[in-house]
């Protein structure tokens, strides 16, 4: 339970909070100014402090140093008392669980902070013991290098003591580095600690020079730096794009680089805290875009949700830089020479492929990746693999590779040499010459042409196996009889039943061409909930919700319900649909904020 900690927006593990202090905390930010400690237990016995509204007051605590032995920490372990204004307890991994504060402090963190697979291993730990709406604070070990990475792993608060001290030593902190400060001849930096100073004035021999640069500055120049770079993460979360700048900005160091692989090795930790869409852009820049969630979820999508639902031959083709490729010049080229009689399915790295059904769906019209032509083993092997299951799980009568020669081809080969349909090769040179797409507009002679109506069902359905689970496009609308209207790709669903049996004719979902998403009306919602396609459910209390769903409210929800979901509400008094604002457990845990945005409700 907590009152005075609120997570307003998600990325990742990371998230944009407020630690509601008389003056309000933006987070992840430095509680340096805002924090009272009550002391230790193991230095004298303590009364419950009187606590204040306006400041953090840590309890009274025992904190263990890294490593120390369980049983230890079992006897010795606080019984925490329930207060009334903002309180933290100290904690360790192994003792962490609700005790009814606001935040946790991890006393152990200058032991693990540091060392990528320990830092991993106690962050998730604390973070999957403690309740979704407290805020996690790690004390003494924050530098401007590391603070990103920190906070990316799931880290809300954070200080400068270590940062100072830093200084008061001698090291000039920056995002990227530490410098000995007898070795900088200029200041790289404007803040006020650093602006008109000079390094390269001797202190010894003029100690009344006010230009002097000196420890106690560089101490402040730290603290400014770390302060700016929390700016920058906090930017960074609002926008989505926190793991783009990780997979830079990490690089400045081996075991930030090291810690953020560690957690995409914890796929599960990562992927239920990460929204299934956004619309903001990713940029696929490094190899390490390969392991990101959003990449990894959607090619496990496309390979065990979606069903491709054409009997036309498959046409692979490279993807474009434009998005959605549909819109680019060459994928024009290529449609007009398919007309409709090939199941056009894109390749490309770092989304393995994009049946044309899904090229609106996130990530795939959202990422930007760095065009040289050349890819690396990883990628080819990424791609292939991806390619390889999609072709286990859907049957063409042929494959028609329509791609250039620069690893999509190798990758088409490897394939090939793995699948029983034998793969046919259509480009001379270029995909875009004139020769090439005159092959492959004649060796689709004789194909049969889909329909516009087939196009839009099938788009239709895709959408919702890749939405809601395999199958489901076709057992959610097995009682319907499915219209769609206006125009891709703001497809409407209509139940088509006019014949008077109650049915009517009722709109029952609309594309969302931003996201490449269902949403479904209250009549579509209540197809969806009697259908056997798999439901995401938020069961709430005896209200009807206006507008937002609140996590108070929130009786129970399905624990695969991520950000970004499609869901169902229901209570004793109301029927609704909406999209969730949290991850299903946090739902349940949280005290405070918006669990769902609620699009349409009914009374019951
Ligand atoms: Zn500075």
């Amino acid at each position: 339970m907590t009152d005075y900690f609120e997570v307003h927006r998600r990325d990742g593990a990371a998230r944009l909070g407020e630690l509601r202090l008389s003056d309000p905390l933006r987070t992840p930010a430095l509680v340096d100014g805002s924090v009272d400690d009550a002391g230790s237990l193991w230095t004298s016995e303590r009364e419950v402090p009187k606590g204040y509204r306006e400041i953090l007051t840590v309890l009274p605590h025992r904190a263990f140093p890294a490593g120390t032995d369980e049983r230890v920490q079992e006897t010795f372990a606080v019984d925490y008392p329930d207060v009334d204004y903002p309180s933290a307890a100290v904690v360790t991994a192994e003792t962490t669980g609700d005790y009814g504060a606001d935040a946790y402090i991890l006393s152990d963190a200058q032991g693990f902070v540091g060392h990528a697979s320990a830092f991993r291993e106690e962050i998730i730990a604390a973070r999957e013991a403690l309740p979704a709406d407290t805020a996690l604070y790690l004390s003494g070990v924050a530098t401007p290098r590391n603070a990103a990475t920190l906070v990316y792993a799931g880290v809300d608060l954070l200080d400068a003591k270590r940062a100072r001290v830093r200084g008061l030593q001698g090291f000039y902190l920056t995002a990227e580095g530490e410098y000995f400060l007898e070795d900088l001849d200029e200041l790289p930096c404007s803040c006020p600690a650093c602006r008109g100073k000079r390094v390269d004035i001797d202190p010894e021999s003029e100690p009344d020079n006010p230009a002097v640069f000196d420890r106690e500055d560089c101490a402040d120049h730290n603290e400014y730096a770390l302060e700016s770079q929390l700016a920058t993460v906090r930017r960074r979360i609002r926008d989505g794009r926190l793991r783009d700048y990780i997979e830079g900005q990490a690089r400045h160091d081996q075991w930030l680089t090291a810690a953020f692989r560690e957690f995409d090795q914890q796929y599960g930790y990562v992927e239920e805290r990460t929204p299934v869409v956004r619309d903001s852009e990713l940029a696929a820049a490094t190899e390490d875009t390969l392991r990101r969630v959003e990449i990894q979820r959607f090619a496990d999508r496309v390979t065990s949700r979606y069903r491709n639902r054409f009997s036309n031959p498959l046409v692979l083709v490279p993807c474009s830089a434009t998005k959605p490729y549909s819109e680019s010049q060459s994928h024009a080229q290529f449609h007009d020479a398919v007309q409709y009689r090939g199941h056009m399915v894109s390749m490309t790295s770092p989304i393995g492929v994009v049946p044309m059904e899904l090229e609106l769906t996130y990530p795939a019209q959202h990422y930007d990746s760095v065009v040289t032509g050349r890819w690396s083993e990883d990628e080819k092997s990424f791609v292939a693999d991806v390619l390889r299951r999609y072709l286990e799980r859907n049957e063409y009568p042929r494959v028609i590779a329509h791609v250039p020669d620069e690893g999509y081809r190798d990758i088409c080969e490897r394939v090939a040499a793995d699948v029983d349909v034998p793969f046919e090769y259509t480009v001379d040179e270029h995909p875009t010459t004139t020769e090439s797409i005159g092959n492959l507009m004649s060796t689709l002679d004789g194909e049969l042409k889909y329909s516009k109506r087939e196009r839009q069902h099938n788009t239709i359905k895709a959408l919702a196996d890749y939405q809601f689970g395999p199958g489901a496009g076709d057992e959610l609308f097995a009682d319907v009889e499915m219209q769609t209207t206006s125009r891709y790709p703001k497809l409407q669903v209509r139940d088509g039943d006019t014949d008077g049996d109650g049915g009517g004719d009722q709109q029952l979902a609309t594309m969302v061409p931003q996201y490449g998403v269902l949403s479904f009306t209250l009549a579509g919602a209540r197809v969806w909930d009697e259908s056997d396609a798999p439901t995401k459910r938020v069961e709430i209390d005896g209200f009807v919700p206006h507008g937002s769903v609140l996590a108070p409210g929130v009786v129970d929800a399905d624990e695969d319900i991520r950000v970004g979901d499609e869901v169902v509400v229901e209570g004793p008094k109301a029927f609704a649909v909406g999209r969730a604002q949290m991850f299903g457990s946090e739902m349940v845990e949280s005290t405070r904020g918006e669990a769902v945005q609620v699009r349409h409700v009914e009374e019951v």
